[in-house]
């Protein structure tokens, strides 16, 4: 086990515009609302504070884990060891030539709103979807009639030594919520997005539609990390149908719940620890398994301190 060095050491040792906070509980920052405390919290404002911290981290072993509007993790109850590195601050926003250039940290939301204001599509599918530009193009997420990799141009990216380097997307890197990026652990800093120029009206009536099918869904009825389990064409069926078949819409363990409007999200009825919603998805894969003699796989990740094999912040 490392020491954890205190905010005072860490800023007596690097100089960082940005802010830097102890015990800063991860419940407030997931769209599960749940989960315990990162030890340290740093919230740089560029590529130099992230270069800073990303030395520090390494000089005293610390764990370092990037983090984007928190749509996708599921944070131990136990917290997150080490350093959580907030890239909400990387918001900036240009186009040139119809190429949008956005910072990683900018919820999705608010680049694909800057962009139809000024008569462009492209990111518009997006729209509604919760988390940051960075989170998207990490998880190559898809809704409606896009993928990120399908208009993805470039990637900036800064690697833990320091040193900052452009990617351009190959075909070949890409599948279905799958990047390069997974494999790779850098920090997203911004991407370039091919747009589409469009009327304002066109664009926005198609995102309006977009949150109104979300709403209607019950995607923001309770606290969730949308589809837990992805979908494998291999099984024959969406996760949530087989989950259906199986009878679990509602299923509960603790405060934590099968949503009863989509099997495929778990949700968190108010009370739910992070643990309630992991053995809930264990009991779901499992009952799966037994059931139909496959395994769903979680879209989800759970980040921190499990005490097992689970997925831990990248060091
Ligand atoms: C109601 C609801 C509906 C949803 N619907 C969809 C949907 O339709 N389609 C879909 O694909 N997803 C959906 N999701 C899941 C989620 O919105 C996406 O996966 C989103 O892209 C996650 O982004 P994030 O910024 O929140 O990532 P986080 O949850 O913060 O992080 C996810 C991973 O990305 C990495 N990461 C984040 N930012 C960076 C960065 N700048 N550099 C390097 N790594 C980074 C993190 O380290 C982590 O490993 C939904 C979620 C909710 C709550």
């Amino acid at each position: 086990m490392f020491p954890m060095p205190s905010v005072k050491k860490i800023e007596g040792k690097i100089n960082i515009r940005g802010s830097l906070r102890e015990n800063e509980p991860m419940a407030a920052h997931t769209t599960f609302r749940a989960g315990g405390p990162a030890d340290l919290f740093a919230e740089p404002v560029d590529a130099q504070d992230l270069a800073a911290l990303f030395g520090f981290c390494r000089d005293h072993n610390l764990p370092a884990f990037v983090f984007g509007g928190g749509a996708n993790i599921l944070v131990s109850d136990r917290g997150i060891r080490g350093m959580v590195i907030d890239m909400s601050r990387f918001n900036t926003l240009s186009i040139d030539n119809g190429i949008l250039s956005v910072g990683a940290g900018l919820a999705v939301s608010d680049a694909a709103a800057w962009c139809a204001d000024r008569g462009y599509a492209g990111i518009h599918f997006l729209y509604a979807m919760p988390g940051s530009v960075g989170g998207a193009v990490w998880m190559n997420a898809r809704c409606y009639d896009g993928e990120v990799f399908e208009v993805l141009e470039w990637v900036d990216l800064l690697s833990r030594d320091g040193t900052e380097r452009r990617y351009t997307p190959r075909a070949e890197d890409f599948a279905y919520k799958v990047s390069p990026f997974q494999s790779d652990d850098a920090a997203i800093l911004r991407c370039g997005i091919r747009l589409t120029a469009r009327e304002p009206d066109s664009v926005w009536e198609q995102m309006r539609g977009y949150q109104t099918d979300r709403d209607s869904k019950g995607h923001f009825a309770a606290p969730s990390a949308g589809s837990m389990f992805k979908n494998n064409r291999a099984f024959g069926a969406p996760s949530g149908v087989i989950i259906d078949r199986l009878g679990l819409r509602g299923f509960r363990v603790g405060g934590a719940q099968v949503s009863p409007l989509h099997a495929n999200i778990i949700i968190n009825t108010g009370t739910a620890t992070a643990t309630d919603i992991d053995q809930l998805a264990t009991h779901v894969e499992e009952a799966v398994f037994t059931a139909f003699g496959f395994r769903l796989e979680r879209e989800v990740l759970r980040v921190g301190d499990w005490g097992d094999a689970a997925l831990s912040p990248s060091s």
